[in-house]
């Protein structure tokens, strides 16, 4: 019985003239098919080898169902690993959704570059080899003021730089209460330790005074470093120093003062009520000799790290052999470079960089696009809308205290939970990401397009039909 059963099996053959196949196959490459052609038999095989006498005569081979299935999970293998989301978590610099979007003109001058050849280290005036970092040196100075500026790969590669550059070998003092760790794999006393640098701990968690810091300088100390406690804060009984008053010591000192800002926003985001993050200028003002800061956190753009400082420390970097480790590519450049300009046009900026628009947002605009995002939803059969106030954050480990005020919208379908719905949204071919709280669905406009609504519309109908 079983014998008859795999006999009638289809040959990898029979399945590659289907003309379902055959249409696959003009469009992506054999290989995905072969590959789950085979897979799709061996479990026939799996299954009719598990049959027993229960089920053995209601077992079928269905010739039209494993092509459809075939045809189906080739089509899943021939989509890029790496795919679009849409994002409605309301969650703005979201790390496990790519952090910072782009601007689309940013995009475009970054794609004329990169499908051409371009001047990355040609100095066009001498016709002889230039720096990748000349090119942006003169932006960035004059947005932050800062003597000079160097850029790598991220903002742990910046600080590992600078530390590496400046200290080696020697103490780095910080405050205790400054030890930070971002996201898992960066640690600052790990990040002191892969530096050769050795770590002078100072103060207590929730207090840090000056003369700590005055205490624990010795001829040994290269530096004294300030990190921004960008995902976390220290409240209640505490005292911590301003970069200023440890300039002042600093400079007494003879010892370079550096801050990790973390976020780095290069405009005052206090005029939208989200205080609390300094800007790069605040640290270099108030005395910072050397600023580093991430590019896709609160300046909207691409991954990389930002250094600003005195042109001497910087030199110092650029000829380290780990600036070569750390280089950054001409498309992250190119994106930067157009991110940076459009910082010279404050209004057009808060338009155009998606990060700060998506976070600057109003609530009566909030409020509207929700209303339009329901009466799109409730087209659909079946489903209950309702719009909801909402708080929600920034992200990146940015500003964990900030509450952005908005609305949400509150999604349910009779006969399906909610815990059914997020999943099959998330797996729609168009992963869509929404959050459960206090066990209702919801979503966020903040982070969605508008174009994002209909695709929303088509993935609930599918999944409720
Ligand atoms: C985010 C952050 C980092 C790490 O920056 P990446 O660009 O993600 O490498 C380091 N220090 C601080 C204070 C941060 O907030």
């Amino acid at each position: 019985m079983k014998n008859k059963l795999f006999r009638m099996i289809p040959k990898i053959d029979e399945i590659l003239n289907d003309a379902r196949v055959i249409k696959y196959l003009e469009e992506y490459p054999r290989v995905y098919l072969i590959n789950a052609s085979n897979e799709k038999l061996n479990s026939i095989r799996n299954q009719i080898r598990s049959l027993d006498d229960s089920n053995i005569l209601k077992f079928k081979v269905d010739f039209d169902e494993i092509v459809n299935e075939v045809v189906k999970n080739a089509t899943l293998k021939s989509q890029t690993k790496l795919r679009r989301v849409i994002n409605a978590t309301g969650v703005v610099i979201h790390t496990n959704m790519g952090r910072s979007l782009l601007s689309e003109k940013a995009l475009s001058n970054a794609l004329k570059l990169a499908s051409n050849y371009n001047n990355l280290e040609l100095n066009l005036e001498t016709g002889k080899r230039g720096s990748r970092y000349d090119h942006l040196e003169e932006l960035i100075t004059m947005i932050t003021g800062a003597e000079a500026c160097h850029i790598v790969n991220n903002n742990a590669a910046a600080v590992m730089l600078v530390l590496a550059s400046m200290a080696s070998g020697k103490e780095v003092i910080v405050s205790r209460s400054e030890l930070v760790e971002i996201g898992g794999s960066f640690r600052v006393p790990d990040i002191m330790k892969l530096s050769s640098c050795n770590l002078v701990e100072v103060g207590c968690t929730n207090k840090t005074h000056l003369l700590d810091y005055q205490n624990a300088i010795s001829e040994e100390t290269a530096m004294i470093l300030k990190v921004h406690t960008s995902n976390y804060k220290i409240m209640g009984f505490t005292e911590s120093q301003s970069v200023g008053d440890l300039a002042i010591l600093a400079k007494a000192e003879n010892i370079p003062l550096v801050e990790d800002i973390g976020s780095g926003s290069l405009i005052d985001l206090s005029k939208f009520g989200i205080a609390g993050e300094p800007t790069v200028m605040d640290s270099l003002q108030a005395g910072a000799d050397v600023v580093t800061f991430s590019g896709d956190k609160l300046l909207g753009g691409p991954q990389c790290g930002i250094i600003v400082g005195k042109k001497e420390y910087i030199d110092k970097m650029k000829k380290h052999q780990l600036t070569r480790a750390f280089r950054v590519d001409k498309v992250i450049l190119s994106l930067l470079e157009t991110t940076l300009r459009e910082y010279l046009d404050e209004e057009k900026l808060l338009k155009n960089n998606p990060t700060l628009s998506m976070i600057t947002a109003d609530k009566v605009a909030l409020l509207n696009k929700t209303k339009a995002f329901k009466n799109v939803l409730d087209e659909i059969n079946g489903l209950n809308t309702e719009i909801v106030e909402a708080v929600s954050e920034v992200g990146g480990g940015s500003l964990p205290l900030t509450e952005l005020y908005g609305f949400n919208l509150v999604v349910s379908v009779d006969g399906i939970s909610n815990e059914k719905l997020k999943t099959a949204l998330r797996e729609y071919r168009i992963p869509i990401i929404a959050r459960i709280n206090d066990d209702k669905l919801l979503f966020d406009v903040r982070t969605l397009k508008v174009e994002e609504f209909d695709i929303i519309k088509t993935a609930l109908k599918e999944i409720i039909a």
